[in-house]
């Protein structure tokens, strides 16, 4: 064990605005200094219910001891060699997510961001190597989040991403989920459709099953191709091990990364034989992307989430969770406006006049850790074997953070 961390700030220390980082952030004025399953630790020795995973991606809680294992035993071993050479690691784990998944093919990268370029990337060199390079436009739903990169941000097209960073990136139709006739908006020079699944950031919005199918049908009929990005959805949260199985249709790309880390930065690009066409040699790269670490970790995560009965599991705490929710919707129904959500990837919808930050911070002051979303929603997403006493806890902080909350009138 290293010492504590003695000179990490406690909760109620004024550090959330450090002169020294850049104000990027709203964070909250706690420090975390040791982890151990759904539990999280500040110095100061007081213990927080994390009911958000370090935003969908701790799938098995902190310091799960096989993935700590895996760690420190690749830690003795190699950290890193480059993509100049072979890697058993990357060779393992796309191995494994080719077996459990539609794809045929795997890149490895770092993060959501870089996974979901990737696949837009993938998707127009695929058009691009079969002759038709004029298609290259990517159709995108309003409300998505694929990352803060400069063409993730255009991808998404939210103004408020946007704003200042330039002459969005061309080459993207954002139109409304709600919508699906707006898929009108596909022409000669669309290579793509991609989506989220459930929009995660956009507000724990489940895309119908219907219009994912519609998707899949009208990508066939065009000669598109379909891209999920599953960064937040994946990797067993929705209580499969990808979201777009509950619509039982396929897409040709997937991004997957938060949840197969489990805490270790690592994001994969999936695709078909035929949507990786264009995934030549040179097409692509990355320093870091399946660096051994978190090649050995990611590994690590399926181990454990591949086991027989943890997906079902998942799916009978997140039935609890949800039952849960829907009695603290009926017990505060002038606060709370709807229950969303898939699985272990749930939402409360806040009345609009209270927001959605102080429901955050009342429940802070419960100890418990939640995350905000748009359209004025809580997001609850945590670890995926969190045991039953833990939901009960955090569901019984959550009514307390809420009675803590008014409605101001009007
Ligand atoms: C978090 C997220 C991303 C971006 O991932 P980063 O690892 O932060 O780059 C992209 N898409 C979705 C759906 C996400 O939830």
């Amino acid at each position: 064990m290293t010492e504590p961390l003695t000179a990490a700030p406690a909760a109620g220390a004024n550090s959330q605005n450090s002169p020294v980082l850049m104000s990027t952030y709203a964070r909250q004025d706690v420090a975390f200094v040791r982890g151990e399953g759904a539990w999280l630790f500040a110095a100061d020795g007081e213990r927080y219910l994390d009911f958000g995973s370090g935003v969908a991606v701790n799938v098995l809680g902190h310091a799960h001891p096989h993935l700590v294992e895996a760690l420190t035993e690749q830690a003795t071993q190699l950290w890193h060699t480059s993509n100049l050479y072979r890697s058993p690691g990357q060779e393992r784990l796309a191995q494994r997510l080719c077996a459990t998944t539609f794809a045929d093919r795997v890149f490895f990268c770092n993060s959501g961001t870089e996974a979901c370029e990737g696949a837009i990337k993938a998707a127009r060199r695929y058009h691009y190597v079969n002759g038709h390079p004029e298609r290259w436009r990517v159709i995108t739903f309003e409300g998505a989040f694929h990352g803060r990169t400069l063409t993730a941000l255009a991808a998404a097209a939210n103004p408020k991403y946007l704003e200042g960073c330039g002459i969005a990136a061309d080459g993207f139709d954002n139109i409304p989920v709600s919508e699906p006739e707006a898929l009108a908006a596909i022409g000669p020079e669309t290579a793509a459709i991609m989506v989220e699944p459930v929009m995660g950031e956009g507000g724990v919005r489940v895309v119908p099953a219907e219009d994912l199918q519609l998707m899949r049908a009208l990508c066939d009929e065009h000669g598109l191709l379909l891209i999920f990005d599953e960064v937040q959805t994946g990797v067993g949260r929705t209580g499969r091990l990808f979201a777009h199985e509950h619509a039982g249709i396929e897409p040709d790309i997937m991004a997957i990364a938060k949840g197969i880390g489990g805490g270790f930065p690592l994001g994969a690009i999936l695709a078909t034989e035929k949507a990786a066409s264009g995934m030549t040699a040179g097409s692509h790269g990355s320093t870091f992307g399946g660096n051994p670490l978190a090649m050995a970790v990611g590994n690590a995560v399926l181990d454990v989430v591949l086991e027989p009965g943890f997906l079902e599991e998942v799916s009978r705490k997140a039935a609890r969770l949800r039952q849960s929710l829907a009695e603290i919707k009926d017990r505060f129904s002038d606060l709370v406006l709807e229950v969303r959500g898939e699985g272990l990837l749930m939402g409360l919808k806040l009345n609009p006049d209270v927001p959605v930050a102080d429901c955050v911070k009342a429940a802070l002051a419960e100890h418990l850790l939640l995350i905000t979303a748009s359209d004025n929603v809580v997001r609850i997403l945590p670890p995926l074997n969190i045991s039953e006493d833990d939901i009960v806890e955090g569901t019984a902080r959550i009514a307390r953070a809420l009675s803590k909350l008014t409605v101001p009138a009007r």
